[in-house]
């Protein structure tokens, strides 16, 4: 049993963590400003006498009296229209503000801390899939940079603090992720394809579709995201965690139809400035360090997707 820290412990990625670091018998402590995460994505654990949540904006430092062995830095917003505009100065702080504080709360606890980044550091891919050594193609300056470069500073934050302070470190960067505990109003592509079907809405593909996305079930990264908090190799990366099935958005779109008896009709909306034409993980690294691979194909981990949207929308 070890005791853990989960920022970030009400969103997508946060509450699937918690819930499997409680069902391994850990002590979680879920620490989050409910800005894009819900208590509902933890409701169930709310009783358990392992589990703990606190509100706190990790913007601000944060300490606690019982000792920490694993931090998972996940709190950040990470769906666009969540992440950008009116909110994009307080995405920067809290990727930046947010790794420090948490990079310093586990030099004093002498905790190991492992940072979510993301594919997002590699911008518009010059190189395709991405390896880990690609460094990118961000557009400092664009309306995706709050996050982008927040993520980069975050790295850097890392390995500095592992370089000069000592501090134990791991790092992932995720790509796209789906799956239960998303939020039906995130604004993402796979939730509003399937909540939009699931209404009868019209399905909004941004440009003209042919943009490419790779699709990771929350399972797997889960268990990338675990193994690599626990791999003794001190192997600290950053590793890829991601799915190589590639697939563009026009697909996406057509696969969500073929599953969902709808009126919906496809309807095609501006492609948002600096998004992304294609992204890919290579994956080797996490094979050979951490003997990961995805497990689940996008059909189906759309099934278990759409049945668990099928009942949050019903419960709203
Ligand atoms: N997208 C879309 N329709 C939507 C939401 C998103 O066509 O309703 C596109 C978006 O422009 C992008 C891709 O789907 O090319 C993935 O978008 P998402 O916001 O899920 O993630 P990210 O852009 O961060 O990879």
């Amino acid at each position: 049993m070890k005791s853990i820290l989960v920022t970030g412990g009400t969103g997508f990625i946060g509450a699937n963590l918690c819930h499997r670091l409680i069902a391994e018998g850990h002590r979680v402590i879920c620490l989050d400003n409910n800005y894009t995460g819900s208590l509902d994505n933890v409701a169930d654990l709310m009783s358990h006498p392992n589990f703990t949540f606190v509100e706190h904006d990790v913007i601000e430092p944060w300490d606690c009296e019982e000792p920490l062995e694993r931090i998972y830095n996940l709190a950040c917003p990470a769906s666009p229209p969540f992440y950008q505009g009116a909110r994009s100065i307080f995405t920067t702080k809290t990727c930046v503000l947010g790794a420090l504080n948490m990079l310093a709360l586990a030099k004093r606890k002498g905790a190991r801390i492992l940072q979510t980044s993301t594919s997002e550091v590699y911008g518009e891919p010059l190189v395709h899939p991405q390896p880990e050594n690609y460094r990118g193609n961000v557009n400092p300056i664009g309306i995706r940079a709050c996050y982008d470069e927040g993520k980069r500073c975050a790295e850097s934050l890392f390995f500095d603090h592992h370089r000069h302070e000592g501090v134990d470190i791991r790092v992932i960067r995720i790509f796209n992720t789906y799956g239960p505990y998303m939020n039906p109003e995130d604004g993402r592509v796979v939730s509003n394809f399937i909540c939009q079907a699931l209404r009868g809405e019209d399905i909004t593909i941004y440009g003209e579709g042919q943009q490419t996305r790779s699709f990771q079930y929350i399972d797997d990264l889960i268990e990338g995201m675990v193994r690599m908090m626990e791999n003794e190799q001190g192997f600290i990366g950053p590793v890829n965690i991601g799915n190589p099935g590639e697939f563009t958005i026009r697909q996406l779109a057509e696969l969500v139809l073929s599953k969902i008896p709808t009126r919906s009709q496809l309807v095609y909306r501006p492609l948002p400035s600096d998004d992304p034409t294609q992204r890919r993980p290579d994956i080797s690294l996490a094979g050979e360090k951490l003997g990961w691979a995805p497990t689940i194909a996008l059909s189906e981990g759309l099934d278990k997707t759409i049945a668990y949207f099928r009942e949050a929308i019903k419960a709203n």
